[in-house]
């Protein structure tokens, strides 16, 4: 007689929101709750989600598997996270933190290596043998998934490509600070706020990326050609990802990847700039949307259990 499959329990920690999703082996949703992120208290936030998880074992009682998401990543030299924007994360021991009260293994990635297991497991790019995943709302990260296997890599950065500069630049992309320390990252020019000030820069006119948007859609002659830029921009962005790691299909997440236009526009401009007499990369949007990272991290912790996933 075999053990009963243990259920998947995932847990997406975002700056403003906490949630945890338990998901049989198949992938079917048996529940999911969500509350607020105690975002500026560590303690808090490492209570908040232990008593998400006992909440959800009361329910749903047996051996479970635990994978997290969180908007940073373990520093694979000190364990400690880093690169986090919820900054109080930073430096803490969050994997022995959650383990010791919980008595239980869970496997930590960052939120978008989440997204991008996500959509390489069951969602837009399931059975692609490898696939880059991008989210892009008010940052830009990524992740790259092959056979089901997320790479996170040596320095826990596999995917981040938000803070690499606009490859084959024109004088109108302008070169402003980014967070990071550097200039001109694609983050500062396709992240919603990124293109909020491009945006300004190119017309005088302030507004954010939705009200854009929404101009947009509505056929207005200066959004079009703000878009434009944008679609072009994008374009030479995810050409320099197909010119290294030629992935077997593209996947797009976060708000910019409502956009319908995005998916004729982008691959008719990045043919110019792919060294390849073709280009027949898929650019998907996203299958699970706003679920993709509490997904990600069942799918992560699951996989762990079984030692398959991740590849350092
Ligand atoms: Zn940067």
């Amino acid at each position: 007689m075999t053990a009963a499959t243990p259920l998947q329990f995932g847990i997406d920690l975002g700056g403003t929101k906490t949630e945890i999703i338990v998901m049989s082996a198949s992938g079917d949703t048996l529940l999911r709750q969500r509350n607020a992120t105690p975002a500026h208290h560590y303690d808090a936030i490492v209570a908040n989600i232990v008593s998400l998880v006992q909440q959800a074992q009361q329910q749903l009682p047996g051996d479970y598997t635990l994978g997290l998401g969180i908007p940073g990543a373990i520093s694979p030299t000190t364990g400690l996270v880093k690169n986090a924007n919820t900054t109080c994360l930073i430096g803490r021991d969050l994997q022995r933190d959650l383990e010791q009260a919980l008595a239980q293994p869970l496997v930590i990635a960052n939120d978008a290596d989440c997204f991008a297991l996500s959509e390489a497991t069951d969602g837009a790019a399931a059975g692609k043998a490898s696939v880059f995943a991008v989210i892009i709302g008010t940052g830009c990260g990524g992740g790259w998934v092959i056979n089901g296997q997320l790479i996170n890599g040596p320095n826990a950065i596999a995917g981040e490509w938000g803070h690499n500069p606009l490859l084959w630049r024109d004088d109108q992309d302008a070169q402003t600070d980014c967070y990071c320390g550097q200039r001109g990252c694609l983050e500062t020019l396709l992240s919603g706020p990124g293109m909020r000030q491009q945006a300004y820069l190119e017309t005088a006119i302030d507004q954010s990326s939705e009200q854009w948007f929404t101009q947009y859609q509505q056929q207005n002659p200066i959004a079009q050609q703000v878009f434009q830029r944008y679609h072009r921009r994008l374009a030479k962005a995810l050409a320099g990802i197909i010119n290294i790691l030629d992935p077997h299909a593209i996947v797009l997440g976060g708000g910019v990847s409502n956009l319908d236009s995005i998916y004729q526009q982008v691959p008719q401009l990045w043919q110019e700039f792919v060294f390849s007499d073709s280009v027949s990369t898929p650019l998907l949007k996203a299958k699970h949307g706003d679920s993709s990272g509490v997904r990600g991290a069942a799918w992560l912790g699951a996989g762990a259990a079984h030692g398959y996933n991740t590849l350092s």
